[in-house]
């Protein structure tokens, strides 16, 4: 299926795994963990692939969840909390790189005046994974949820975005909200009666949930 972006008032892009490719950056952040810490050292590449990937549920990491899970196998794994968010979000965001044609992408709705943004939830660390990856300037605006004060799903940053798409409620059957999380992404935007379309990356979408407007496998199959 193909979305042409010009039918909606205004469109808003989920960063990681939409954008930007996270599963690539978590298998060369699992690498980076073996070769700086001293307790990974005896895994192999599989092994290490296998162990944090197991961490790491539908590709969203939980630091806290990750360490206490690091610790019980590795009781000598001893970075606190705040060193290991550190530890993985400026590592994430030297390693991320956007998926190929992204760039030329997003230049493209710039060109054709299309009114989107990102919306994204984390810290100032999207904004390195954003400088990092060069698609600074390549958009309108940026929610960034830690900064903002409220994470997808929650519907104030929704509510946001149609403020800083310079839309009213009113108009929000004609916004188009696009990410790869059922239950940030796609249920937060419905809750306010976005239109949606969940980036599948070959997997299904969960059959407890509403289904999204749009399936579609990545951002290539979007036109303008
Ligand atoms: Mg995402």
């Amino acid at each position: 299926m193909s979305i042409n972006l010009l039918n909606f008032k205004g469109v808003a892009f989920d960063l990681d795994d939409t954008l930007i490719d996270r599963k690539k950056a978590f298998d060369k952040l699992c690498m980076r963990l073996v070769n700086d810490f001293e307790c990974f050292s005896n895994f192999s590449e599989q092994e290490a692939l296998d162990f944090f990937w197991g961490l790491n549920s539908y590709n969203s990491f939980d630091i806290n969840f990750g360490l206490t899970e690091i610790k019980k196998r590795f009781p000598n794994f001893d970075l606190n909390y705040q060193e290991f968010y550190d530890y993985y979000y400026k590592n994430m965001s030297e390693v991320i790189e956007p998926y190929d044609g992204v760039k030329e992408f997003l230049d493209k709705l710039i060109e054709k005046k299309l009114n989107f943004g990102i919306v994204t939830n984390g810290s100032h660390y999207q904004y390195e994974k954003i400088n990092n990856t060069g698609l600074q300037d390549k958009y309108n605006f940026v929610i960034a949820s830690e900064i903002f004060g409220h994470s997808k799903p929650k519907k104030e940053i929704y509510i946001e975005t149609i403020r800083q798409l310079n839309l009213t409620l009113e108009d929000v059957e004609n916004v188009l909200f696009i990410g790869d999380n059922p239950y940030t992404d796609i249920i937060g935007a419905q809750s306010i009666g976005m239109l949606t379309a969940w980036i599948s990356m070959g997997r299904e979408y969960p059959k407890n949930l509403d289904p999204p407007n749009y399936i579609i496998e990545n951002y290539k199959e979007l036109e303008i």
